[in-house]
């Protein structure tokens, strides 16, 4: 039986599908030993996600001491993207309380539905104005190198949407490659890489990457196989984890939970258990199965490196309280959003949405 340390923790990778959610996300943080969370926002465009930032916000306001907020640009609704449009979303983000900005920019799924490349001269602006503010980016580049091999790639994965096997997603190399450029031209903006910017099958890429990039950092956030990965060589990703132990975030991917809801609650609860197990003990334990292993071994860190990866990076980033809420900022976005679902088609439960979210946060602010 594991019994973790009692050591607090921040969740810095966690998605509020929408504000309904905000309760249960608090029940399971307690249940799981969380003190704080991150909720990381997605990008919006007019398919999905444009209340994104407006329901993790919400949440914000209601537990100021409990929700830090990574916001997501907004895309074309109204007018193409310019650069300085995605400066003044950058600068009013931040007014509006976020903590930081998410990409999710590069995930082959999004950077299909949004018409940039990440190192298009259009995010300029953007990118200067988070370097010189130091305002902290999650960034999700990529995806594992399964998705896009046809020998490979699992039915889970198909069914989730992320087959990139029919040649028209960027490769995996090619969102690398945006990358450096970005960091070359801005290489002080201070970024954690989602998930381990899947590198957990490449010791020596992702030691060569974090050595090029000092202000740069891996969160452990799974993907599954990462632990996998991790467990073919526990010795020397032991040695990774404490050469590195400044520049690693802790986060789970964690969301409002799914029906049913009791289950996916203690799968989530389980998921915490097991990230903590790998970390702070040398067990060879059941863990992020798959068809072929079921088993992964733990690295078994020291105390002051598990404080550094649960809290103290992520602190470094974002600030060792969430910022407070901006209520009128905050509204104005709510509202800019509400109004461009009232005149499009097929955007009725968004219009109802972001109504309802603005009268709550109004509510906030009485
Ligand atoms: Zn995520």
């Amino acid at each position: 039986m594991f019994t973790p340390l009692s050591i607090p923790i921040v969740d810095g990778h966690v998605h509020l599908i929408n504000h309904h959610g905000i309760g249960d996300m608090l029940e399971l943080s307690n249940a799981a030993g969380i003190e704080r969370i991150n909720i990381v926002c997605v990008p919006g465009t007019p398919e999905r996600s444009l209340s994104s930032n407006s329901a993790a916000l919400l949440a914000k306001g209601m537990h100021p001491a409990s929700f830090y907020v990574f916001g997501g640009l907004v895309y074309n609704i109204g007018e193409p993207g310019t650069s300085e449009g995605f400066q003044r979303q950058a600068e009013s983000l931040r007014a509006m309380g976020c903590d930081g900005i998410k990409m999710l920019e590069g995930k082959p799924t999004s950077r299909k539905r949004i018409p940039y490349r990440m190192d298009d001269p259009v995010y300029d602006r953007y990118y200067a104005f988070l370097q010189e503010t130091g305002f902290p980016i999650v960034w999700h580049v990529a995806d594992p190198g399964s998705f896009w091999d046809p020998a490979r790639i699992t039915e889970e994965t198909k069914k989730n949407g992320w087959d990139y096997t029919d040649g028209t997603f960027p490769s995996k190399e090619q969102l690398y490659g945006e990358v450096d450029r970005v960091l070359e031209r801005f290489p002080r903006l201070r970024v954690i890489f989602a998930h381990f910017y899947f590198l957990s099958n490449h010791l020596r890429r992702a030691d060569q990457f974090l050595e090029r990039w000092p202000n740069v950092s891996f969160d452990i956030t799974p993907g599954s196989e990462m632990y996998r990965n991790f467990s073919r060589d526990p010795a020397r990703w032991r040695e990774f984890f404490i050469k590195y132990q400044d520049r690693i975030v802790f986060g789970t991917d964690n969301a409002t939970p799914r029906e049913p809801r009791e289950k996916t609650m203690a799968d989530m609860t389980d998921k915490i258990r097991m990230m903590r197990q790998f970390l702070e003990t040398n067990e060879r334990f059941e863990g992020f199965g798959c068809a072929t292993s079921r088993h992964v071994t733990g690295i078994g860190l020291e105390r002051d490196i598990l404080e550094k990866i649960y809290v103290r990076n992520f602190e470094r980033y974002a600030g060792s309280a969430p910022n407070p809420l901006q209520i009128e900022p905050a509204l104005r976005h709510c509202r800019e959003i509400r109004e461009y679902a009232r005149g499009a088609a097929g955007q009725e439960s968004l219009y109802r949405e972001l109504t309802d979210l603005e009268q709550k946060l109004q509510d906030l602010g009485e």
